[in-house]
């Protein structure tokens, strides 16, 4: 494995930053490193132009290694600048989320397998699985819709973080949707009347979901933005306004319902207020089904491979990006353990990055977010680690993971990664039976339930429409 070659994939794609769906330079380069390393390569797979699998061997067991490389929007920043500072005449993206980080760590994993597969002479597969959108637009979705994960016997992934730990825990289910109201529009002092606002209607599908706020679950979230607010004239009664909502609940069956709630709510507004409203789906992501035999197995791996070690130099640098952070909001923000308790209170006040894993822990518990991870694992087992990329208490979407996500102390995080998991799928491949337990650990947990993808089947896979 060339570790340089891996890293300068990482900064390359931190350059391009493209977002979900417009990954095109991005693939390009990855799939030149997986040709260069002897995989064959599928692109276009799923009906989207920028998802791609790198498949290397033959046989079972089938290993996915799941990448990802799409940027976010508003995230533009300089590498290594301690305070937030955009690059001039560059597009207003950036990888606040470090998935330059994942697609090159995940492609580390796999290249790892081929080379060990090779020297082996053992039979298996390992494939890499480029997925599109996960910041937005539910690459991974359409793959588990698809049936891409068939074969596949386990998937391992794993997300650029502050901390070394095996995921667990699930995830949120996720729907997206778009209110879009229609009315009818007139001069707001000579006409009231005649008028029709869409606008009203906007702001009162809103009162309404806050008030529906009290009567939810914890475990629940909703969260809006107006894409249009019918113009800039106040004098105008506004005929048209565009609301975009995420809805969020612990598993697929209570984010429908929730869902329906929130629609109500919509249509109720419609209704006071003499106005239509169009209800077009986004997008749809499902909870994570938790696989703890698959947790050990990366557990075993990451005790074996251990955490990053950094130079007094990286130290330093990780130092002053942690600076940037009050210790108050740092503490207040510590990964939710029941052991350890101190030592990571300890480590988030003393040290400028986590220089430890975090305890063998599992639990279903749901955390608060959504990841189209969530799809796949409804297929298949799946796992997911972190490992430390970012200076301690340096939070996921923000300049500081951008400026960080091309220092030396980010490529250690990510190589990390790509050698624990690639550990894990080696394991894997030497002790079919614990695939077997995976899989038997699966089949209990669904108890006889079938995947349904939250997206209705005639969405096909698009750029977030911001009409
Ligand atoms: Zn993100
Ligand atoms: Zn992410």
């Amino acid at each position: 494995m060339d570790v340089k070659e891996l890293c300068g994939l990482s900064d390359e794609i931190w350059g391009y930053a493209e977002t979900g769906f417009t990954e095109y330079k991005s693939c390009e380069a990855m799939i030149r490193v997986l040709k260069n390393n002897g995989f064959e390569v599928t692109e276009g797979i799923a009906h989207m132009p920028t998802a791609y699998v790198a498949v290397y061997g033959h046989g079972k067991p089938v290993i996915d290694f799941l990448a990802e490389y799409d940027a976010l929007y508003g995230m533009n920043q300089q590498a290594d600048v301690r305070e937030f500072c955009p690059i001039t005449n560059a597009e207003d993206t950036g990888h606040g989320c470090g998935h330059e980080l994942l697609g090159a760590g995940a492609i580390a994993a796999a290249v790892e397998v081929k080379e060990y597969l090779e020297r082996t002479g053992r039979e298996g597969t390992v494939r890499l699985v480029g997925c599109p959108a996960e910041e937005s637009g539910s690459g991974k979705a359409y793959l588990a819709r698809d049936g891409f994960f068939s074969d596949t016997d386990a998937a391992i992934t794993w997300h650029p973080d502050v901390w070394n730990r095996v995921v667990t825990g699930s995830s949120q289910s996720c729907i997206s949707l778009f209110f879009k109201f229609h009315g009818v529009s007139a001069h707001a002092a000579g006409s009231p009347h005649l008028g029709r606002s869409a606008l009203d209607a906007a702001e009162l599908t809103n009162v309404g979901v806050n008030y529906l706020r009290e009567h939810m679950l914890d475990t629940d979230r909703i969260h809006y933005a107006y894409l249009n607010v019918g113009g800039k004239a106040p004098n105008v009664v506004q005929s048209e306004a565009v609301l975009k909502y995420f809805v969020r609940s612990k598993n697929n069956p209570e984010c429908l319902e929730l869902t329906d709630r929130v629609i109500n709510c919509a249509k109720g507004a419609a209704l006071m207020t003499g106005t239509t409203v169009e209800v077009v789906f986004d997008e749809g992501l499902s909870n994570t089904i938790n696989n703890f035999v698959l947790e050990d197995v990366l557990y075993d791996a990451f005790e074996k491979c251990g955490v990053p070690q950094y130079t007094e130099e990286e130290l330093q640098y990780l130092q002053s990006f942690k600076d940037t952070y009050s210790v108050k909001n740092i503490l207040s923000d510590l990964p939710k353990t029941e052991t350890m308790k101190e030592e990571i209170r300890r480590n988030a006040v003393e040290r400028p990055v986590s220089d430890f894993l975090l305890p063998r822990e599992h639990n279903d518990n749901p955390e608060m977010g959504s990841t189209d991870v969530g799809d796949v694992s409804w297929v298949v087992p799946t796992v997911q680690i972190n490992t430390a990329c970012f200076s301690i208490g340096a939070g996921a979407h923000s300049w500081q993971w951008v400026a960080q996500g091309k220092s030396s102390a980010a490529h250690k995080g990510m190589l990390k990664a790509g050698e624990v998991m690639a550990a894990a799928a080696e394991d894997l491949l030497e002790h079919p039976e614990k695939i077997e337990a995976a899989k038997a650990e699966f089949r209990e947990r669904l108890g006889g339930e079938t995947y349904k993808c939250l997206i209705p089947d005639d969405v096909m896979p698009h750029i977030s429409n911001l009409e």
